[in-house]
């Protein structure tokens, strides 16, 4: 594969949020652009209801996680949307949620950038959003929290920690993307610095899909609840966890 790096002809790249789960919760420009693909670039947790929505001489590229869990090395992925969009091709990298939270949407468009290409980003419902929603979990409300926080449960590229005292607070949202695996080390570092043990937790598997289910426990249970989940989940700590409780609406 060769890439010039020249500004290039009139290709086009459009970084789509899928977001999360339910097909219907695309974007009208979101539905769009997807139409008028020449190529569509996906990943895993896009759904098979909005690859549809392409056209049938588009070409899908799937670049999400292999069986063997292995994904498309990122600097691939920027190879073939780069590759594409010289071709002159009006591209579309979908991508789960928003492309901009914890979607390395980003980085793809430093690349895109660097080689002088035109791209667009389309927003999409972000997980924290859709999943709570979906379960009546206000992440904000007054008598509650003031703020939220999206936090991810991976280790970070270089090794570096969360900031943890600021996210300790009582009037505060929590909301840890792929965290399951570190409920744990969640669990411990927020009660080390000076969370309630009693803080209210809620994991929320499967967000807005027919699938969808939520656990609910206490920041001291978080780690035995997070056995029993599976992926792809959000953790949301902090007392409007408990709300879902009275306020779901989302039941199959
Ligand atoms: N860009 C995406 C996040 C990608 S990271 C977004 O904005 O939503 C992948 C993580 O997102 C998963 O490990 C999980 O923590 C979360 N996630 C994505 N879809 C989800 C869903 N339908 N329900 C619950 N969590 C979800």
């Amino acid at each position: 594969m060769s890439i010039n790096n020249t500004s290039s002809n009139s290709g086009f790249v459009s970084l789509v949020g899928a977001g999360p789960g339910d097909p219907d919760l695309l974007t009208v420009k979101g539905l769009r652009v997807i139409q008028a693909a020449d190529v569509v670039v996906y990943d895993r947790l896009v759904s098979e209801d909005i690859l549809a929505l392409a056209d049938s001489s588009a070409e899908m590229i799937y670049v999400g996680k292999q069986l063997d869990f292995h994904c498309v090395p990122q600097d691939q992925i920027n190879q073939i949307l780069v590759q594409k969009a010289q071709e002159g091709k009006r591209v579309v990298r979908l991508k789960g949620g928003d492309s901009f939270i914890f979607g390395r949407g980003g980085e793809e468009l430093e690349e895109l950038a660097k080689f002088g290409i035109k791209y667009e980003v389309v927003p999409g419902i972000t997980a924290a959003a859709g999943a709570t929603a979906y379960a009546g979990i206000p992440l904000t409300h007054r008598d509650h929290a003031q703020s939220v926080q999206f936090i991810t449960g991976h280790v970070q590229k270089d090794g570096r920690e969360i900031e943890w005292a600021s996210l300790a607070q009582s009037n505060n949202s929590l909301v840890f993307y792929m965290g399951l695996k570190q409920s744990g080390h969640i669990c411990d570092k927020l009660i080390t610095h000076g969370l309630s043990a009693q803080t209210p937790c809620a994991i929320i598997e499967n967000g807005t899909r027919p699938e969808q289910r939520v656990l609910n426990g206490t920041l001291e249970t978080l780690p035995e609840l997070a056995k029993g989940a599976v992926s792809p989940a959000l953790i949301v700590i902090g007392s409007v966890a408990s709300l879902g409780e009275r306020l779901g609406w989302f039941h199959q």
